[in-house]
């Protein structure tokens, strides 16, 4: 279980699921060689992958190349089905950090065999979220910068400016299709610069007004 703090209180994170969105930034669908999508594109990764702030990401043995993506989540604070986008903003609780992690080798095989991400995307741990949320009302989601760094060393920095998919729209997008719970997390996708982890390392991902989320990496034991 999952806990952050959110105002005065902490808030018990217990999503019915985690949408993530692919390409959402013009850089990393070129740096994953693709195009730019003309529609959101969702996959959902299991609640059992989150951990909070402060805890160890595990690089799982099925893997040999497991990348980081940071990512701007956003935490549905009210239920809905077919939300317009000029309502959406009402169903936002607040904001953290996500880290979107991936065994890219596997979506690599994935990709080439048009099988799903379910795996690449699913294992445990790879879900980091912190360290705070922050109440939709105190930040411009559209408007923040957002970077990475690993062992100090700068990986990913952009602003969530260059989102080709705004929030209003993914909402309304999602929400056509699958009904929006209360707690559910949205992450929006990630900037150009992903890489590679390896056992040791120690990722900082921040986001500028919320925080910065810390893990350690270590190998899953044989
Ligand atoms: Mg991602």
């Amino acid at each position: 279980m999952v806990s952050l703090p959110f105002q005065n209180e902490i808030y018990e994170l217990k999503p019915s699921k985690i949408l993530c969105l692919g390409k959402n930034y013009a850089k990393h669908a070129e740096e994953m060689k693709s195009e730019v999508p003309k529609e959101p594109i969702i996959f959902l990764k299991p609640p059992s992958s989150l951990i909070g702030p402060d805890e160890t990401i595990i690089l799982p043995n099925k893997s040999k190349k497991v990348h980081h993506e940071v990512e701007l989540a956003v935490i549905i604070g009210r239920g809905g089905k077919n939300i317009s986008r000029k309502e959406a903003m009402k169903y936002v609780l607040g904001y953290t950090i996500f880290l979107d992690i991936t065994a890219r080798d596997l979506q690599e095989e994935a990709r080439r065999k048009g099988m799903p991400w379910s795996i690449c995307k699913g294992f445990d741990t790879f879900a980091p979220i912190g360290p705070r949320i922050v109440p939709a009302n105190k930040v411009n989601p559209h408007n923040l910068e957002i970077g990475l760094k690993v062992n100090n060393e700068l990986r990913q920095k952009s602003n969530t400016s260059e989102m080709l998919f705004k929030i209003p729209e993914i909402i309304e997008y999602i929400s056509s299709i699958m009904t929006l719970e209360v707690g559910d997390i949205i992450a929006t996708g990630t900037p150009e610069g992903v890489g590679e982890l390896k056992d040791g390392d120690v990722v900082e991902a921040w986001i500028q007004d919320i925080g910065i989320l810390r893990e350690r990496v270590r190998k899953e034991k044989e």
